[in-house]
């Protein structure tokens, strides 16, 4: 999968493919990053991206033209086609059913703002979809871009070392993830669940399951309402 980043700090967001899952999916030709500075497509001596917003009021906005060059540069240097996807807080909330998604795509173009935000033209004739990481405003998109990539890579297959995780992850099973421990046994008086301990591989696939549903229960009631529960699920969580 590739992307392509507009941003006006590229060496920070370039800094997600150097470690982690991320790293690890670069290394692997899984996934592959490049990053426009839209400076770079700027005519003016002082490589302006911004102006002073019409109307008035505080702030700047980010100028069509160099994101524009900038757009048609990252679409040019691959011949699949991309979608632009700005990242955005007026955007639809990023979940896991759309990271899924999108992952399924061959590339993305990710778009990060800056200041006020993108002169709206920009918007209308370039961006395909505007996507928010939560309901908060961040001083630019570029980490909301890394948090898209990052969830992204994780659904590539052979990023992680154990195929398995991302299906069990929240959300991907429609459920909140179950707890997980490791050694030792005993911290301070806590002692991890004996049924982990115990070999017996279907008590421990059930005890994960009513764990999940019941977090799911507790901590999320609106997404167990979106699930149809089995027989089995509705018998766990009644026990
Ligand atoms: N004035 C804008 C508004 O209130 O909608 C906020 C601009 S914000 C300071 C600058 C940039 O950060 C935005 O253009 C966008 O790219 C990015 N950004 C901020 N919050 C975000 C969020 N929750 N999700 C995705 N991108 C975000």
């Amino acid at each position: 999968m590739r992307f392509d980043v507009i941003s006006v700090f590229p060496e920070w967001v370039a800094s997600v493919t150097r470690c982690g899952v991320t790293g690890r999916a670069r290394e692997r030709g899984l996934m592959s990053l490049q990053c426009w500075d839209p400076r770079c497509f700027t005519e003016d001596r002082h490589r302006t991206v911004d102006d002073r917003p019409y109307g008035g009021g505080p702030g700047m906005v980010m100028k069509v033209e160099p994101l524009r060059r900038a757009i048609g540069a990252a679409r040019g240097a691959d011949p699949r086609p991309a979608k632009v996807l700005y990242m955005s807080p007026q955007g639809r909330r990023l979940d896991q059913a759309a990271v899924h998604d999108m992952a399924g795509q061959s590339r993305l173009i990710l778009l990060a703002g800056r200041y006020e935000g993108i002169d709206e033209r920009l918007i209308q004739l370039e961006v395909d979809e505007e996507w928010s990481i939560g309901d908060y405003v961040l001083s630019g998109g570029e980490l909301a871009a890394m948090v898209l990539m990052d969830a992204c890579a994780r659904l590539l297959p052979g990023a992680l070392g154990d195929e398995d995780s991302a299906a069990q992850d929240s959300f991907s099973t429609g459920l909140l993830d179950c707890p997980h421990y490791t050694r030792p046994e005993m911290i301070d008086g806590l002692e991890v669940p004996p049924v982990l301990r115990s070999g017996d591989h279907g008590r421990i696939e059930r005890w994960r399951r009513k764990q999940a549903l019941g977090r799911t229960w507790m901590r999320r009631p609106d997404i167990l309402a979106q699930q149809e529960l089995s027989q089995a699920d509705r018998r766990l969580l009644e026990e």
